[in-house]
């Protein structure tokens, strides 16, 4: 790891600085350096997640409990910011404690340096990072694919016979990730799953202040993938990091006739019963609306990019689409 060599040599300099002099000044130095490599180890996020990049920051290692899937593993796309990093951790080790064995499965987060990552609109500035879901077989036990499966509203893969959206471990996931210390800005994931979760979590008992923050974070992007095959986390920019922008900036500007009046526009707390209204057509890259996380995520609206205005209505009038600070843009 990086920032373990400024670590060492941090510790060299401390070591040296004590025994070889007694004034004032390698200790300066010295505290330089330290500064130096924690702030090289927290990371510095510059840009946007869709165009920007990462100085220094944190790789995520494997451990008993956290994977980077084989698929996702080339190209070292495994760092971020300390706090996403060290988030993931922190939840993955709470499932784990709580259903022993458990292993999180992860995709990508950004590379070292930040900058393009293959087919991701964003992960380029250390503040995003892909989860895969956990599965159970139908005894319980976790299961693994090589690769993200899509998953229905009713927990089941069309592609997966057997396998089963794991309620309870993916919901002591997003529990631990809503009240981490990161600062988390979205969870994507499609809206069924969305809904099935807050219904587990109601279930269960889950308190009402975290039901009400993972219902705030989670949330289905409009125009992008619908993230049913894996969540999809975004902490917001550190305090202090002015080079940081908070929300992608539209990619093009998309003028529409009308604004359609949206079709549903129920409110889901208690969170209506889960259904498998999922589409699954290929992702469209168009320019997604702006999140609307309480309202727009009934589980009818679930993929339906029908009533989207991006997915058709676009010509030409004065009608700007996407709001400036659009925070939605999750692949
Ligand atoms: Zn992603």
């Amino acid at each position: 790891m990086r920032s373990a060599v400024f670590f060492s040599v941090a510790i060299t300099l401390i070591t040296s600085s004590v025994v070889a002099s007694p004034n004032s000044a390698p200790k300066m130095v010295t505290a330089r350096v330290v500064a130096n490599a924690a702030a090289l180890r927290f990371g510095k996020s510059v840009g946007s997640p869709t165009d920007g990049h990462l100085v220094g920051g944190e790789r995520l290692e494997d451990t008993s409990y956290v994977k980077v899937m084989a698929h996702d593993a080339p190209g070292d796309v495994r760092w971020g910011l300390s706090p996403l990093v060290s988030m993931i951790d922190r939840a993955a080790r709470t499932v784990t404690k709580k259903f022993p064995g458990s292993v999180l499965e992860v995709g990508h987060l950004s590379r070292s340096g930040g900058g393009d990552v293959g087919d991701h609109a964003s992960h380029e500035s250390g503040r995003d990072a892909d989860l895969a879901f956990y599965v159970k077989n139908s005894e319980g036990k976790q299961v693994f694919s090589d690769s993200m499966v899509k998953f229905a509203g009713d927990g089941t893969a069309s592609t997966w016979p057997g396998a089963r959206f794991d309620d309870a471990r993916n919901w002591t996931l997003i529990s631990s990730i809503v009240q981490d210390n990161a600062n988390v800005t979205h969870i994507f994931v499609s809206s069924p799953l969305r809904a099935r979760l807050l219904a587990y979590a109601a279930k269960v008992g889950a308190p009402e202040s975290v039901r009400a923050r993972a219902a705030e974070l989670m949330m289905q992007p409009h125009g992008s993938l619908p993230h049913d095959d894996h969540f999809h986390v975004r902490i917001g920019c550190p305090a202090g990091q002015r080079a940081c922008i908070e929300n992608p900036a539209p990619r093009k500007k998309m003028h529409i006739t009308h604004v359609p009046t949206p079709k549903h526009r129920e409110r889901t707390e208690p969170p209506a019963p889960p259904t498998d209204h999922v589409k699954t057509d290929a992702p469209s890259r168009a320019e997604p609306q702006p999140a609307k996380p309480m309202n727009d995520d009934s589980p009818q609206n679930a993929g339906d990019s029908s009533s989207s205005p991006d997915a058709d209505d676009v010509s030409n009038s004065s009608a700007v689409l996407a709001a400036p600070n659009d925070p939605v843009e999750g692949d």
